[in-house]
């Protein structure tokens, strides 16, 4: 039996604040912190990247890890790991070293291709395995290891077989949280040899054979002991179809009883515009007069005419395909023919970015381009904009959709994923609406929910009154950790699947 107090390694390649791209980040900085204050003794490992620093996070040597042994595909890697506090807690957070792997600025691109790094296979690889080894330098024996997304997928594989006759292990289960299965670390079969798995792995029927490479979480997903995604219709939505699933939705059918999705939540004292430090006015539900200062700066922050009776919609998102900037374009014409203001803070794909500057160029004082990774401005289009868009074509949870909640900007939304979980329409239901939802893909429904949120802000009549009950909605992580906690538990009795 588990003890009530579990012991749970959580490992990602990604934990806010040290390194962030997404949602993950901010999941993982998040939910380990509340498992804590749960009552769990809860460790956290991720890879060192060269853009976390040593000196703001106070990292430090720790003498049993200075040597990690490591061997994987019959070469010798050196590694070591190091220690520091999620900050304002006291979780513990190892960061794994291997120099010419992972001392680099960026986690997954290569600068200098704008791809992704050639080695990233055995990156991650090198990452499984240091995690395992400096576990048992340890000696600190997890009853679960909670791994995420495909960079550590190869987890509950490694531990069922290279560590099958290793009594360390005996008791640990595996989950393997599923952030976004379109992304699933696929490579060439020839890396099987580089990162020391059996080529059978890649043959016909293989455990990672994916149209002929080798797939990093299909191994995850048939070898974890339990799966859990990011959201309860994400964990529906990717056993539906070949679309939503990304071609491994036959496992995920397979797999549905051991599949759960459990919704992300937000960390109240990171997004929360009562304690933000980061906007220039802090505000509540009883003082939304301050939200307009945000406003202001916003506006002049991003070259716009400052109007506070034109609403402002923000938009903080990678450019990609998933996120719905496809629709957006093809219906830039119509939207920008209403009384409105866009801001835009992302980083991706280069034929968003030129199609944005065009539809900029035309319409300059309704559309502000920011084409960086900003926190600091993240925070302020969460505070100065009247509401948020996330048109996405699919989205396993969203985050930006809470954080809007909390700031009282109301969501313009596709209803798919964590997004149908978390919005409700104000049209269709006015006595518990929190924002603006549209069914069908297309750029024609995404107009005709900008142009419901617009009249409902000009029509002024109701819009404090929904603002400010979304602003009392609670997403916080604590009933979510206890999900997890539950589910933990739940493994125990589970037979160790093989
Ligand atoms: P995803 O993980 O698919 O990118 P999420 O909505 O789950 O989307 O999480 C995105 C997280 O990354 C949010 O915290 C969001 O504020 C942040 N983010 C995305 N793009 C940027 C950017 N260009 N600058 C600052 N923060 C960003």
């Amino acid at each position: 039996m588990m003890k009530n107090r579990l012991k749970i390694l959580f490992l990602s390649s990604e934990v806010a604040p040290f390194a962030k791209t997404g949602g993950l980040g901010d999941v993982s900085g998040a939910l380990p912190k509340a498992l804590y204050e749960a009552g769990h003794d809860v460790r956290v490992m991720m890879p060192k990247y060269g853009c976390i620093s040593e000196r703001k996070y106070v990292l430090r040597d720790v003498i049993r890890l200075r040597k990690i042994p490591l061997i994987m595909g019959g070469k010798e890697y050196a590694a070591l790991a190091k220690s520091a506090f999620i900050p304002d807690t006291k979780v513990q957070v190892y960061f794994l070293e291997n120099k010419p792997f992972f001392d680099k600025k960026d986690l997954y691109i290569d600068p200098r291709t704008g791809k992704d790094f050639a080695n990233n296979a055995e990156r991650f690889a090198l990452f499984c395995r240091a995690a395992l080894e400096t576990t048992k330098l340890l000696h600190w024996e997890p009853d679960v290891i909670h791994c995420n997304d495909w960079q550590t997928a190869l987890i509950p594989w490694l531990l069922k077989n290279d560590y099958s006759n290793d009594g360390f292990f005996a008791k640990t289960r595996t989950v393997l949280s599923l952030h976004n299965v379109a992304f699933q670390g696929v490579f060439e079969p020839a890396v099987l040899a580089k990162i020391g798995l059996p080529q059978e792995l890649g043959q016909k029927d293989g455990d990672m054979e994916f149209y002929g490479r080798v797939n990093f979480l299909k191994l995850g997903a048939l070898s974890a002991d339990y799966l859990t995604t990011v959201s309860p219709s994400y964990a529906q939505e990717i056993q539906q179809n070949e679309t939503l699933g990304a071609g491994l939705d036959p496992i995920f059918r397979a797999r549905k009883r051991e599949l759960v999705g459990i919704l992300n939540g937000v960390d109240y004292s990171i997004w929360n515009p009562e304690i933000d430090s980061l906007i220039p006015a802090k505000y509540n539900a009883a003082s939304l007069k301050e939200k307009v200062v945000n406003k202001q700066a916003l506006a002049e922050q991003s070259g716009l005419n400052f109007d506070p009776t034109v609403p402002i919609i923000g938009m903080i998102s990678r450019l990609t395909e998933q996120k719905g900037f496809d629709i957006l374009l093809e219906g830039a014409e119509k939207i920008f023919a209403l009384n409105l203001q866009l801001i835009i803070l992302g980083t991706g794909e280069s034929r968003y970015e030129t199609g944005l500057k065009a539809l900029q160029r035309k319409f300059p004082q309704k559309l502000a381009l920011h084409f960086k990774f900003d926190d600091e401005l993240a925070h302020l289009i969460e505070a100065g904009s009247d509401c948020f868009l996330m048109p996405s074509r699919f989205e396993p949870c969203g985050l930006n959709q809470l954080y809007s909640l909390k700031y009282g900007t109301l969501p313009i939304v596709h209803a798919t994923g964590g997004l149908a979980d978390t919005i409700i329409d104000v049209t269709k239901d006015p006595a518990k609406g929190n924002g603006f939802v549209f069914q069908e893909y297309s750029a024609s429904a995404l107009y005709e929910a900008i142009e419901r949120a617009v009249g409902e802000f000009v029509a002024g009549k109701e819009w404090q009154k929904i603002v400010k009950r979304a602003m009392r909605l609670d997403f916080s992580w604590k009933s979510l950790a206890e999900k997890y906690v539950k589910l933990y538990h739940k493994l125990d009795s589970l037979k160790r699947k093989n």
